[in-house]
């Protein structure tokens, strides 16, 4: 690239780039993904690295953020505050690692902190005497915005500290991942504008002209740096973070105080995965030099401080082609259309397929094939789509009206998105999910019985049904292409071996629809034999604390159905017979109380599950008002965090068992 090439794309990029800002800083709507922004903020910082000539001082490299909202007053920062320089690979953190030691004249390792960098919205706190004055956002780092009164609606952001000190707290004010998608179903349901990430939803929240409608919203905040001119209140960051929790202030459990970069390279990796289960939303790493002192020395280009720098994680969000609608027909009829897309690289792993829910998602998208659509990873394992490009319009999706397994028409039942087919009989699609899922881990656990033997099998026209499948001989097997001797024998014996399943098992395995296994082990607690569950009431199964009527209406309806009756007294000749209820009751000290996990425990997880159960209680994935207890083990994550925040009580695992033996006092 020559001087006037470069010169064209640099006045390209600044354009491109501040329309950019305006649209995220100013408006919190941003039109393209964080990842494509800074692929092109990288570009110009190379193309001035190369001509120098080229930086002039309002150029997006030497400055910070944009300008403040009109209706907001300015405040002048008494300390100014400035961005991170960034890198998304580990040999650029090793070169400024390298340049660090450099510049201190000293080649032994150096101490960090390594924190999680939130991804909300940075604001500066001015406390005096211990009392919150004032707020105000980085705005361009020399001039914020007044949040004040907002600031006041953020829960963990402490108006009084628990010392008279003078101190300015920075922080992240952020919005829950779990508060930021309730936020946009009611959005969505009001015909209001969904925010983007949650990131801008933070922002969006507390930038808002009328205080009330911050008070509304669920944010948070974590504090990551106190400044002070009292030298003598904290030495080094890991000290000012200890202050910071001292005070009152959220600090980010997550940190880590380490030596080298080595260590820090292993927690970006860690977390690069691990980023997934919290529940706020984090874009990367930052990384600080612990000794404050260092840190004045090194101090700071007109952006960003030499003395840190973030590492930033693979995008978890993509735009990519939608190449196709994928439909399949699950094991209860339920037909769900999946985004068959160009491949593309997202969070580390190169992904073809992604969710698309139901058809009533592709309505609301207002997708078709053809469209470009923008991915998101989560903590689920398959992404989703989030939205198509503005303004490409090849129209929507039509909802299919046959089932493409067995051509019959599909139908919505009253209350249900989902589309369903009810051939359920004689649906190879229905009947082969049912199998597959008689076999699974969940249900029978029949090991080596997955969706290619089934696929076999019925192909062979060796079974209709699952409880076909103990009528199979050895024979059976080998008739199948591939498989040897040794795996027929094998799959054989595992076939036999599951025909004494618990009640539970059974009753799971059996596809009835709103019964899942925590349902099946509810009915199967209370009717612990087939003759019992057969006869139950809808009455009984309602009594039950966790049943309602969908789901007790629908057992009783699975145990009237004559084809159902047919099978069950296949299963019964072929010797298949449930043992009772899965774990016997011992006691109902637990009864109507609900626990969540978290952390690392001496034992796997579902040992305590198996005891909580046994003891009348249930097990929940997530934190809310209703959860009774939280058992807590080491390194506890955001459940902790929350349960704190609502007042659920917290229990050890020491404090569990002496719960379950009637010892424990609240
Ligand atoms: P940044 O977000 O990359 O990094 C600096 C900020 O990190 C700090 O100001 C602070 O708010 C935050 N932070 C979070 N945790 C922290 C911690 N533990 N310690 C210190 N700081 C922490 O930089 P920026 O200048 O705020 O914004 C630039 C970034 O914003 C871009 O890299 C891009 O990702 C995004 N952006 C996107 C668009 C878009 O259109 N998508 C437009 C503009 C900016």
């Amino acid at each position: 690239m020559d001087f006037s090439e470069a010169q064209k794309r640099v006045i390209e990029l600044r354009a491109v780039i501040k329309e950019n800002n305006e649209a995220y800083y100013v408006f919190d709507a941003p039109k393209i993904t964080d990842f494509e922004y800074d692929e092109l903020y990288r570009e110009l910082k190379r193309i001035e690295e190369e001509f120098p000539l080229l930086i002039t001082p309002d150029s997006p490299t030497q400055k910070v953020g944009d300008k403040v909202i009109d209706g907001f007053t300015e405040i002048k920062h008494k300390y100014r505050l400035y961005s991170l320089d960034n890198s998304n690979n580990y040999d650029d953190l090793k070169k400024w690692y390298e340049r660090v030691q450099k510049e201190n004249n000293n080649n032994s390792e150096l101490e960090l902190v390594v924190e999680l960098k939130i991804d909300g919205l940075s604001c500066a706190l001015s406390y005096e005497n211990g009392i919150l004055k004032m707020a105000a956002t980085r705005g361009n780092g020399v001039v914020g915005e007044n949040i004040t009164e907002n600031i006041k609606a953020v829960k963990s952001i402490p108006q009084k500290l628990s010392k008279p000190v003078n101190l300015e707290v920075r922080g992240e004010v952020y919005m829950p991942v779990s508060s930021f998608e309730k936020l946009n179903e009611e959005n969505i349901e009001n015909g209001l504008k969904e925010f983007a990430n949650p990131r801008n939803a933070a922002a969006g929240s507390l930038r808002q002209l009328d205080a009330s409608i911050t008070a509304k919203r669920d944010l948070h905040f974590f504090a990551y740096t106190a400044i002070s001119d009292d030298k003598e209140l904290f030495k080094t960051h890991k000290e000012a973070l200890n202050l910071l929790s001292e005070l009152g202030f959220d600090v980010n459990p997550n940190h880590k105080l380490v030596r080298g970069i080595n260590s820090v390279i292993e927690l970006c990796a860690y977390w690069e995965n691990e980023r997934f289960n919290l529940d706020y939303a984090t874009d990367g790493m930052v990384i600080k030099i612990n000794s404050l002192s260092l840190q004045n020395e090194l101090g700071y280009t007109s952006r960003a401080p030499k003395w840190a720098t973030a590492f930033k994680f693979p995008p978890e969000e993509v735009w990519t082609r939608l190449l196709g609608i994928e439909l399949s027909v699950g094991k209860t009829g339920a037909v769900t259309p999946v985004a068959l897309l160009e491949p593309v690289q997202l969070a580390g792993s190169t992904v073809k397929r992604a969710s698309l829910h139901n058809f009533d998602e592709i309505e609301r998208l207002q997708i078709n094939i053809g469209n470009e659509v923008l991915i998101k990873k989560a903590a689920e394992i398959i992404p989703k789509v989030i939205r198509k490009r503005e303004n490409e319009n090849l129209g929507v999706y039509e909802a299919p009206k046959y089932c493409p397994s067995c051509g019959a028409e599909l139908v919505k039942f009253e209350g249900e998105v989902g589309l369903y087919c009810t051939n359920s009989l004689n649906c190879p699609a229905q009947q082969k999910g049912r199998i597959e899922y008689w076999a699974s881990k969940e249900a029978m656990d029949i090991d080596g019985v997955g969706e290619s033997i089934v696929e076999k099998l019925w192909d062979k026209n060796l079974i209709r049904d699952f409880a076909d499948l103990y009528k199979l001989k050895l024979e059976d097997f080998m008739q199948i292409d591939l498989i040897k001797e040794k795996s027929a024998d094998n799959l054989y014996s595992a076939i036999q071996k599951s025909k004494t399943p618990t009640m539970t098992r059974f009753l799971t395995a059996l596809s009835i629809k709103h019964i899942g296994k925590e349902t099946a082990d509810l009915v199967a607690n209370e009717f612990p034999t087939l003759d019992a569950v057969k006869n139950a009431q809808i009455d009984d199964l309602m009594q039950i604390n966790g049943i309602g009527e969908k789901a007790a209406k629908s057992l009783i309806e699975y145990f009237n159905n004559e084809n159902n009756k047919l099978i069950l007294s296949k299963l019964e000749e072929y010797g298949v017979k449930p043992q009772g209820s899965a774990v016997a009751k011992i006691s109902d000290i637990f009864n109507g109380k609900t626990f969540v996990i978290t952390g690392t425990l001496s034992q796997p997880r579902n040992v305590f599950e198996e005891k909580i159960k046994q003891l009348g209680g249930k097990t929940s994935s997530s934190v809310s008002k209703k959860t009774s207890y939280v058992l807590a083990g080491d390194n506890p994550g955001s459940k902790f965090d929350k349960a704190s925040d609502l007042g659920v009580i917290i229990l050890s695992e020491r404090d569990f068992i002496l719960l379950s033996e009637g010892k424990y006092n609240e």
